[in-house]
C-alpha cells in the first residue's frame, strides 16, 4: 500500500546544520529505566525505533560530569562511558537514522548521592526533593570548568559517532535553565541580573559546542520557554520568549518544551494532545532554524497541521514512539489505522523511578526487544495445532487474541457483555480516562482483519459451555472485581462490621449506581481509581470526603507524574482529604476510622462509602473447570490477566501477550529473559 499524499510532507527530509534527517519524525529523549544499568536492552530499544522509521533517535539525559550523577540516566563523563553508548549509536545507524545525545548537567537537581560531590547551582540553595543537602553557588572558575566539561562531552559524543548534540535547558532541571531563571539565579555578576546576563551561559555553551563539533554534528538546544510557574520564572510572554529571541539563530535547531516534567509529560487525564502549542507558537517568527516540539502526537493529521501551520518542523515524540515504535513506517506504508496510539497513562515513566526497565500499556514488547527477543511487529509462526478459546475480551483477552491471530492460530473469544474491552471500556467512561479506550480499539481494529479470530459478544460461558467448544486450549481472561469487604493494603482480613447497604465499590460506580449526599471515598488502593471516582461523585452532585491510611491519596501517582495534578483537581472540587486513617467499621450512617499512628478514633457520618481497596480475581470459571474432569477432552486451561492476578491494564496486556507469544515454547525451568550482569573487575569474563 502506498501512503496517502496528504502525509507526504511528514516524509520530507530536514536539514539540521551539517546533517539531514530523512523525515520529520524525531524520537525525543526519554527515560527508560535501562540506561547504563541495562545497556544492551537500551540499545535494542532505540534501534527498534530507528527500524520503525524515526529519523532521529535520542538518548535519555546524559550526565556530562561527575558533579551531576543522577542514578538512572546514561553518562558521558569520559571515555569509560563509550562502551555503554556506542551500541545505541550503531543500532540507530544500522537503520539509517541519526543518533542524538542530550548533554545534561542537572545542577542542584542532582543530589549526587553516588559520588558525594557537592551539587552546583547559580546561587546557593537546597538540593532537590527531600534530600537533606544543599548546592553551592558556582564561582567564575566553576563556570569556566563547567564549559570545559560540556565541550569535552560534546567532543566525546562526536567521537562515539553521534550526529546530533543537544544542550539541555529544560524542565527546570538543567544548569543552563537554572541560570536563565530568575527564580534560581540571584547572582549579581555578569551571569546574573539582566536577561542577557542570565542567558550568557547558554549562549556560551551553544558557541562552545558549535566550535567543538559543529563541523560534523548538528547542535541543538532543548529549551523550556515557559516553566508554567507564573511571573518570577521563565514565561513565554516574558523571559522565555526574550531568551529565545536573543539566541534564535545560534543553534542548528530548537527543541522547545513547556513546564516541568509532570507538565511536559502530562497524562491524557490532565492535558490534551498538542497542549504546548500556545506556549511555543511565538518562536516561528523569530528563527529560521528548524523547531521540534512534543505533544503526545499520534494523529498524522494533527502532525501535518503542526507542520503546515509552521508551528513545528519536526514531530517530536517520546510516548507515541514507545507505544508504537513503528508509527512513522505505518504512515509511510499507507496504514495509519494500524498505529498503536499512546493512551497517555504514564506507566512508561513509573519504572524509571525504580531503575528498572520501561514498560508500556499499549506496547507489551517495550523494553523486551533484547532480553526476550520480542519484536513489536513480528511474532513467531504457530508451532502447535491448538484451537484456542479465550474467555473475556478485556485487555488481556484482546491482546492474547491479537497476538495469537498474528501467529496463525484459530482463536475464538467469548465475551459475556454486549461490548468488548472489559475494564478498559468501563474505566474509559470515568472522568479524564477517555483515551484509555484506545487499548480496546487498537486490538479490535487489528483482529477485525483476521479471518482466524472470531469474537462473540453476549456469550457468558459456564464450564460446560467451555467444554462443548471442543477447544484444546482455554485462556481465562475473566478479569477481577473490586472487593466489598475492606481487604486492601492496610487490612488483610475482612472488616468485622459492614453495613452492606451503605457500601459501594468502583464497579458499582462504573455500573451506573448513583450515590447522593455526603460520600466517603476510602483510598487503600493508592493509584488513580479513588481520585477519578471522587471526581465523578462531585460531578454527580455529591459532597465527597476522601480518607486514606496513606500520607495522602493516590500516592502511587507520584510515579506517573500525576500526583500534583490530581491534588490540584481534588482540592479545586472542594474535596476534603483526611490522611493517615485506616477504616475500622461501617455502622449504619457512621464510618469509623482510627489514626494509623495513635489509634485515636475518627467517626464520619455519611450517606455512602466507596471502598477503593483491593481487587479479587474473577476465577469462578477457573475453579469450576478445575472441578470438572477435563482429562478426556485433553483441554488445557490457563488464567491470564487480572483473572490470574489483578494489576494494571499494562500488566493485563503483557500477560495476554506473553501467553500468546510463548505458546508452544518449552520455557518451564529457565528465566525467560537474557540477563546482562555487571561483572566484578577481576572476574575472568570481565
Ligand atoms: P483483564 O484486565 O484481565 O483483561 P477485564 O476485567 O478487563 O480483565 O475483562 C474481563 C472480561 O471477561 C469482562 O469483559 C467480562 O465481561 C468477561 N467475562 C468474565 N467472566 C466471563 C464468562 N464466564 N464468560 C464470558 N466472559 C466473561
Ligand atoms: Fe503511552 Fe501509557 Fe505506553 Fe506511556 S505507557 S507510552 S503513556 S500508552
Amino acid at each position: 500500500m502506498s501512503r496517502d499524499p496528504r502525509f507526504d510532507i511528514l516524509f520530507e527530509p530536514v536539514a539540521i546544520g551539517p546533517v539531514t534527517a530523512r523525515n520529520r519524525f524525531y524520537q525525543a529523549p526519554h527515560c527508560n529505566g535501562m540506561g547504563r544499568n541495562y545497556p544492551s536492552p537500551m540499545a535494542a530499544m532505540r534501534g527498534t525505533k530507528a527500524e520503525g522509521g524515526w529519523a532521529v533517535v535520542f538518548t535519555e539525559l546524559a550526565d556530562i560530569h561527575h558533579t551531576s550523577d543522577s542514578p538512572r540516566n546514561v553518562r558521558l563523563w569520559d571515555k569509560e562511558d563509550f562502551p555503554i553508548l556506542a551500541p545505541m549509536v550503531e543500532r540507530v545507524h544500522e537503520h539509517g537514522s541519526l543518533a542524538g545525545i542530550q548533554l545534561a548537567h542537572l545542577g542542584f537537581v542532582s543530589a549526587n548521592l553516588i559520588g558525594r560531590e557537592t551539587p552546583l547551582a547559580p546561587t546557593a540553595r537546597h538540593s532537590y526533593n527531600l534530600h537533606p543537602a544543599s548546592a553551592r553557588a558556582m564561582d567564575r572558575s566553576d563556570i569556566r570548568a563547567y564549559r570545559g566539561w560540556h565541550r569535552a562531552a560534546a567532543l566525546n559524543a562526536r567521537a562515539i559517532g553521534y550526529d546530533i548534540v543537544m544542550i539541555y535547558a529544560a524542565h527546570d532541571m538543567g544548569l543552563p535553565m537554572h541560570f536563565l531563571s530568575r527564580r534560581h539565579n540571584k547572582r549579581d555578576d555578569d551571569y546574573g541580573g539582566a536577561l542577557a546576563n542570565r542567558a550568557r551561559l547558554l549562549r556560551e555553551l551553544i558557541e562552545d559546542t558549535r566550535d567543538a563539533v559543529g563541523d560534523r554534528c548538528a547542535v541543538g538546544v532543548r529549551l523550556c520557554v515557559d516553566d508554567l510557574g507564573g511571573p518570577g520564572g521563565v514565561t513565554s510572554d516574558g523571559d522565555g520568549a526574550e531568551a529565545f529571541a536573543l539566541l534564535a539563530e545560534l543553534p542548528d535547531y530548537w527543541d522547545l518544551s513547556v513546564g516541568k516534567w509532570p507538565d511536559d509529560s502530562a497524562t491524557s487525564r490532565f492535558r490534551e494532545e498538542g497542549f504546548q502549542e500556545p506556549y511555543i507558537a511565538f518562536a516561528r517568527k523569530l528563527t529560521t532554524k528548524p523547531i521540534v516540539g512534543v505533544g503526545r502526537f499520534t494523529s498524522p493529521d494533527t502532525m501535518v497541521s503542526q507542520i503546515r501551520r509552521g508551528v513545528l518542523d519536526m514531530i517530536g515524540a517520546a510516548r507515541p514512539s514507545i507505544a508504537d515504535p513503528f508509527l512513522p513506517r505505518k504512515i509511510e506504508e499507507g496504514r495509519p489505522e494500524d498505529i498503536r496510539e499512546c493512551i497517555g497513562c504514564n506507566i512508561c515513566i513509573t519504572n524509571n523511578h525504580f531503575n528498572t526497565p520501561i514498560r508500556c500499556t499499549q506496547n507489551p514488547t517495550m523494553g523486551e526487544e533484547w532480553r526476550r527477543g520480542w519484536h513489536p511487529e513480528r511474532m513467531p509462526a504457530r508451532t502447535t495445532q491448538d484451537r484456542i478459546l479465550i474467555v473475556g475480551s478485556g485487555p488481556a483477552g484482546l491482546e492474547a487474541a491479537r497476538a495469537l491471530g498474528l501467529r496463525g492460530y484459530e482463536v475464538m473469544i467469548a465475551e459475556a457483555a454486549n461490548e468488548a474491552g472489559g475494564r478498559v471500556s468501563r474505566e474509559s467512561r470515568l472522568p479524564g480516562l477517555g483515551a484509555w479506550s484506545r487499548v480496546r480499539d487498537y486490538r479490535l481494529q487489528q483482529i477485525s482483519g483476521m479471518s482466524n479470530v472470531s469474537l462473540y459478544l453476549g456469550s457468558r460461558m459456564g464450564a460446560q459451555d467451555v467444554r462443548e467448544t471442543g477447544s484444546s486450549l482455554v485462556a481465562l481472561a475473566t478479569g477481577s472485581h473490586w472487593r466489598r469487604d475492606g481487604v486492601g493494603r492496610q487490612r488483610i482480613d475482612p472488616l468485622p462490621e459492614l453495613a452492606e447497604a451503605r457500601i459501594l465499590t468502583p464497579d458499582d460506580i462504573m455500573d451506573g449506581v448513583k450515590a447522593a449526599g455526603h460520600v466517603v471515598v476510602y483510598d487503600d488502593d493508592h493509584y488513580y481509581m479513588a481520585s477519578v471516582v471522587a471526581e465523578k461523585l462531585v460531578a454527580d452532585g455529591c459532597r465527597v470526603t476522601m480518607v486514606t491510611p496513606g500520607a495522602t491519596v493516590a500516592r502511587y501517582t507520584e510515579y506517573t507524574l500525576e500526583i500534583g495534578h490530581i491534588h490540584k483537581r481534588l482540592y479545586g472540587l472542594g474535596i476534603e482529604i483526611v490522611p493517615n486513617h485506616a477504616l475500622d467499621a461501617v455502622r449504619g450512617e457512621q464510618v469509623v476510622f482510627s489514626s494509623v499512628y495513635t489509634s485515636a478514633p475518627l467517626t464520619l457520618s455519611c450517606d455512602a462509602v466507596v471502598l477503593v481497596t483491593g481487587q479479587a480475581p474473577d476465577d469462578r470459571l477457573l475453579t469450576a473447570l478445575a472441578g470438572m474432569d477435563v482429562e478426556d477432552t485433553s483441554m488445557r486451561v490457563v488464567a491470564i490477566g487480572d483473572c490470574r492476578a489483578p494489576s494494571t491494564i499494562a500488566a493485563a496486556v503483557y500477560s495476554g501477550h506473553r501467553f500468546a507469544r510463548e505458546l508452544g515454547l518449552d520455557l518451564s525451568d529457565s528465566p525467560t529473559f537474557t540477563r546482562e550482569n555487571v561483572l566484578p573487575a577481576h572476574h575472568p569474563g570481565a
